[in-house]
Parts: C-alpha cells; sequence; structure tokens
C-alpha cells in the first residue's frame, strides 16, 4: 500500500483487527519512509448478479433509485431512503456471499421498506412480485395484518461464514 504523504512504494502493519461483526478489517500502517501512520479498511467487495448473467458492484444509490418511485407522495424523505439502503447493504453483507442475485436485493429491501411505510411497500410488491389482480393485493394486505413488521426483520438473521485463517508456513533458511 503506497504511503498517502510521501508516495513512498510501500507500508507495513502495525495493527489488525474485525470491526462490524467481521465484515471489516481495519489496518493501522506504518511508512518506512517518512514514518507517517494511516488506516485501511478491508471489505469484501459485493457483486449482484443481473438477470442477464452479468455482474456490477452493489450500490446504495441503485436501492434508492428502485424505492423512490414506490415512495411518489409518501412521507419518506432522503434520510429515510438512505438508513433504508444502508440497511439493506448490512442485510447483504451478513450473509457472507461475495455474490448476490438482483433477485436478493429486492428480497432485502422488502422487510425494511414494510417498516418504513406500507404504501410505499405495498406498491413496490406489487411491481416486484409482479401482482396481477386484486386478489394478489388482497393476499398481502391480509399478509401485512397477520404478520407483525418486526417478525418479518427477523427472519433476515445474519449467518457469518467466517472460514478459519490457513496455517503460517515458516519455512526459516539459515
Ligand atoms: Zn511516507
Amino acid at each position: 500500500m503506497i504511503c498517502p504523504f510521501c508516495r513512498h512504494d510501500d507500508s507495513r502493519v502495525v495493527d489488525s483487527r474485525p470491526v462490524e461483526d467481521g465484515t471489516q478489517i481495519r489496518r493501522r500502517r506504518e511508512c518506512p519512509e517518512c514514518g507517517a501512520r494511516f488506516s485501511t479498511q478491508e471489505t469484501t467487495l459485493l457483486n449482484i448478479i443481473k438477470r442477464s448473467g452479468a455482474t456490477e458492484p452493489f450500490s446504495r444509490e441503485k436501492v434508492i433509485a428502485g424505492v423512490r418511485k414506490a415512495c411518489q407522495g409518501r412521507p419518506v424523505n432522503n434520510d429515510d431512503l438512505a438508513l433504508l439502503a444502508q440497511r439493506v447493504e448490512e442485510t447483504l453483507r451478513s450473509s457472507g456471499q461475495a455474490e448476490i442475485e438482483a433477485q436478493e436485493v429486492g428480497m432485502a429491501i422488502l422487510a425494511p421498506l414494510r417498516e418504513l411505510d406500507e404504501i410505499a411497500y405495498l406498491r413496490y410488491a406489487s411491481v416486484y412480485r409482479n401482482f396481477t389482480s386484486l386478489a394478489d393485493f388482497e393476499g398481502e394486505i391480509a399478509l401485512l395484518r397477520a404478520v407483525p413488521s418486526h417478525a418479518l426483520a427477523e427472519k433476515n438473521s445474519p449467518a457469518l461464514k467466517n472460514a478459519a485463517p490457513p496455517a503460517q508456513k515458516s519455512s526459516v533458511k539459515i
């Protein structure tokens, strides 16, 4: 890692610790040239597999753009949308997968959107789940009435897969 102070092309890791439930690693580095210290953060690249099979990096902006239409005329502000997108990202990252189907992003939006605004949720679900009749709406509304929204959120329980670090090979030659 290049030193951001003097542009020296190497730096030494002096501390390394997991943060955010182990989904990120923060490292403290020191430049051997100028002695400056700086931090880096390592996180899994989260890619979304589109229906076409192409992949693209996860984007909170795309989540917000998708949900914003459903929220038209509803008492939902930009902060609400930013928080929703953050929760969607946290849910997806907590699955421990590096690549996620676009379909799963839609699924991860449903629970926090429902907590935010039930009308916006119904609009979004009607498009996302291809509602074709009044019966579809009636079924969804019956479900909304029957299942409290916190019960839905608990379905997305994080399942962290922490792979054991590879054993260090010691090859000391004298
Ligand atoms: Zn430096």
